[in-house]
């Protein structure tokens, strides 16, 4: 786990200082490559400040200390929210997202920053573990007592024996094409606690090499997270 996460670290550390030196040696001569390295520089100090917020939620769990603030909220937006916020990694590594958000959803009782963290590490794996077919959905909508969501990529699935153990901490399905990404197995652990937390369930349906789609189920009843 310490060798995972520090390996992991290292990397948006290593592009922040080296973009940073070469603006700061003026060795950058168009406008247009500047504004790509500050970008890479915001994009890694994110991805980095996620990590962290990540590594700090899950000592937070494993102390019993983590506590979550429930009001109305609205899934839509924490939705939107996130995806706007990974506009350009979307953009820049050729997605194409298709998002179906049920008009007039009913709010539902949730933590806002720990929902946004759980969508987040999904959209984030969906990336992470697509080849050349780039495509993600989310659809959210009510399912009896429920709210629905799904986020469903096309990426390179999740063998059926693997599935269940995907939401262990520190699990990494153990195939070469997983080894070429960074991880360090705590994103999907994270997600169900947070879903579990608001007395909710996450589940997985996937095809080795044909994609996956992870759905959450919120209910609508106010009587669970109160
Ligand atoms: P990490 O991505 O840091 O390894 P996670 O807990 O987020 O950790 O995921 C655990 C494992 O589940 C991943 O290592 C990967 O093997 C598998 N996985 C998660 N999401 C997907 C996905 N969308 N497609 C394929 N495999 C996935």
């Amino acid at each position: 786990f310490v060798a995972n996460v520090s390996h992991e670290l290292k990397t948006p550390l290593s592009l922040l200082s080296l973009f940073s030196e070469i603006l700061e040696l003026g060795r950058v001569k168009t406008e247009e490559k500047k504004i790509e390295y500050y970008r890479i520089i915001r994009h890694e100090s994110r991805r980095l400040n996620k990590m962290i917020g990540n590594i700090l939620d899950f000592s937070k769990i494993e102390a019993g200390r983590k506590t979550y603030n429930f009001a109305d909220g609205d899934m839509a937006e924490v939705i939107e929210n996130v995806l706007s916020s990974y506009r350009y990694q979307i953009i820049n590594s050729g997605f194409d997202v298709q998002t179906d958000l049920q008009r007039d959803l009913p709010s539902v009782l949730i933590d806002r920053d720990a929902m946004a963290q759980a969508i987040s590490n999904l959209v984030d794996n969906a990336i992470k573990y697509s080849g050349e077919v780039k495509q993600l959905s989310i659809k959210t909508e009510t399912r009896g007592p429920d709210l629905s969501i799904e986020i469903a990529d096309r990426g390179i699935g999740i063998p059926r024996a693997e599935q269940a153990k995907v939401f262990e901490k520190f699990y990494r399905v153990g195939n070469g094409l997983v080894h070429d990404v960074k991880g360090s197995g705590l994103g999907l652990s994270l997600v169900k606690h947070i879903i579990e937390a608001h007395q909710g369930t996450i589940s997985v349906e996937s095809d080795a090499g044909k994609g996956s789609r992870f759905t959450i189920l919120l209910p609508l009843a106010r009587n669970g997270a109160e």
